[in-house]
């Protein structure tokens, strides 16, 4: 279904001669938004006060959404819903009409609301059905501690609407208090000012002062426990993985005070993540003030921590300066690895950053080598009408979005840049920014200013590459290729070479295996560093690549693929590795596991690897 969508998108495009056409502005205060119902231009809403209850057995939360609304003299306000079983509704505490419009599979239903010239408030009253897609309900198997259930939710890009009824665009932005109930046993946090203990009749209280996109609404209960690593950072993770956890993650306040360094002062108080089951699909997520952390980055050496230092700098690029619509992406998740990487020098030092840099690189060229029959796709800005936002989801917006700010950093020099973004994060704290409006700004404020020629439209609204990209070396790297010609000329490992080698030079090393190395060279580079049984995930994860690419089945390693894809739902990772079976002709094995994963996996990661292996 989703292949057709884009198939027929790309045929549009083509015809139109594959330009986006650029918006006219408008003096309209919200931009036309292909992902929600909401009409927020004639009524809008401020604040949310939820009060819900969580039903671990019935799997479904119930409860009712009320809202301050702001309007001139509308008769209706429109939220977005999903899946959801609405049972009434109130303007300013009487009972009033609405209406569900059609079902679309992409946005849900329009709910219509009936409300007068001096309506202030609206409440629904609502519950979740078996269908909702933010929210995953965990069995006590599926934690760490397998004593509890857990509950989480993943709103980015529109689930939200899944779970609350509310007018889920990113341009708009609220505050909100969360009441919310349950068992006991466990503790619930938001992306809020939380708990850091649990309470005796499980009702907790939350309050989220500084206005968030409706994305960023996250709630998870489980039995967890906090541990501060400093008076503004900390983690939640369960018992068993919280030492463990801190320790890992114990630089979070230098990786806080270097992020202020170099773009301003962090404007969410709080800075704590929350460490999730390993079913959790992304590495993270940058709800506010709470970060939700994939167990596979505990590794025990801190070294894939750049994940954290990436949700910290979403705390500017994302939350606090907000993609108008998910059409302009890149501007979260672009600026966001160029921010991560600057706080990943700041700490680690510049080898480390040029390795996660080239890394990224060659992660982009893959995307683009996969795009090549369908080129618009490697556009910053995407035309996502018509299409889940999360078909935007890809390297592009990341490492192109990344390319084009260090090419322009090196055109312009850090000097100037630096200045540049603190400026423009200060200047649009809080609100929301698309790609048109940043261009502009950017002309104003940093190349006219300087007299600097850019090639700024290229890189944005055309395909691929442009030509002035910036380079990106690592003597590291160019080491670790030296070391694999050697080990594959010589039939003969040689240890010594490979001693105090960080994971990123192991991925590299891996990732860069000749394309035509065989079995018996796998089994050799194996039998040396038991790679099958690697305790750290992205090696892991990147050796099972190789092993399904080249059909190596040594050292037990069919088990560990399967245990890896049955346990983890991580979908970069568990995607990787189906599309590697599906490549080498093996999807009929790829299907068997899956079969068994798919139950663990969250319906982000589901729609991805159903659409992958035809399931
Ligand atoms: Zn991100």
């Amino acid at each position: 279904m989703k292949n057709k969508l884009i198939t027929i998108q790309c045929v549009l495009l083509l015809l139109v001669g594959c330009t986006n056409p650029k918006p006219e502005t408008t003096n309209l205060k919200y931009v036309e938004e292909p992902h929600s119902h909401a009409q927020p231009n004639e009524a809008v809403i401020t604040h949310l006060d939820l009060d819900i209850k969580v039903d671990f057995n019935q799997k479904i939360i119930s409860g009712k959404a009320s809202y301050d609304i702001e309007h001139n003299k509308a008769t209706e306000i429109i939220l977005d819903s999903k899946y959801l079983d609405i049972e009434k509704v109130e303007a300013d505490g009487v009972a009033t009409e609405f209406s569900l419009g059609s079902f679309d599979e992409q946005l849900g239903k329009p709910l219509k609301i009936a409300i007068k010239e001096e309506t202030k408030k609206i409440s629904v009253y609502y519950k979740t059905t078996d269908k909702t897609e933010a929210l995953q309900w965990l069995n006590p198997q599926q934690t760490a501690d397998k004593k509890h259930p857990f509950l989480l939710t993943q709103g980015q890009a529109i689930l939200t609407r899944t779970w609350i009824p509310i007018q889920d665009s990113p341009q708009i932005r609220i505050t909100y208090d969360a009441t919310v109930s349950v068992p006991p046993a466990l503790m619930a946090v938001m992306s809020a000012e939380n708990p850091k203990q649990k309470t005796a009749d499980g009702r907790y209280g939350f309050k989220m002062r500084q206005a968030i996109s409706p994305y960023l609404i996250a709630l998870a209960i489980g039995d967890i426990e906090y541990k501060a690593i400093s008076s503004r950072t900390g983690v939640y993770a369960e018992k068993s993985m919280l030492d463990k956890v801190h320790d890992e993650f114990s630089d979070m306040e230098k990786m806080v005070a270097a992020a202020e360094n170099l773009y301003g002062k962090y404007a969410w108080d709080q800075f704590d993540v929350i460490v999730l089951p390993p079913s959790f699909p992304f590495g993270g997520m940058e709800n506010p003030r709470l970060t939700f952390a994939t167990p596979t980055v505990i590794a025990g050496d801190k070294s894939l921590t750049s994940l954290i230092a990436h949700e910290l700098a979403h705390s500017w690029s994302g939350n606090l300066v907000t993609n108008a619509t998910w059409d302009d992406f890149w501007l979260n998740e672009g600026f966001t690895v160029y921010f991560e990487m600057r706080i990943m020098e700041a700490l680690y030092g510049k080898d480390r950053a040029d390795m996660l840099a080239l890394i990224a690189r060659q992660d982009l060229d893959e995307e683009i080598e996969g795009f090549k029959d369908t080129p618009n796709e490697t556009k910053l800005k995407l035309d996502l009408k018509g299409r889940n936002p999360d078909d935007g989801m890809t390297s592009i917006a990341y490492d192109k979005g990344y390319l084009f700010l260090r090419t322009l950093e090196e055109q312009v020099g850090r000097e100037k840049l630096d200045p540049f973004l603190k400026q423009y994060f200060e200047e649009h704290a809080f609100s929301t920014m698309n790609t048109e409006r940043f261009i502009q700004y950017l002309d104003e404020h940093l190349l006219d200013k300087n007299q600097v020629e850019f090639n700024t439209d290229e890189w944005v609204y055309q395909p691929g590459i442009p030509a002035n990209q910036s380079i990106i070396k690592s003597d590291k790297f160019d080491k670790v290729e030296q070391a694999i010609q050697q080990f594959i000329k010589n039939n003969k490992v040689n240890p010594a070479v490979t001693k105090g080698w960080t994971t990123q030079e192991w991925v590299h090393f891996v990732r860069n295996f000749p394309k035509d190395i065989n079995k018996d060279q796998l089994k050799m580079l194996d039998e040396a560093f038991d790679l099958t049984h690697s305790s750290n995930s992205y090696v892991a994860m990147v050796w099972y690549e190789q092993t399904v690419t080249h059909d190596y089945h040594g050292n037990n390693v069919d088990t560990e693929v399967e245990k890896f894809l049955t346990s983890v739902g991580r979908r970069w990772y568990v995607s990787t590795i189906y599309k590697a079976f599906k490549k080498s002709g093996r999807t009929d094995e790829a299907l068997a596991i899956y079969k068994k994963a798919r139950p663990n996996y969250h319906s982000v990661t589901t729609n991805t690897i159903d659409e992958l292996l035809g399931y």
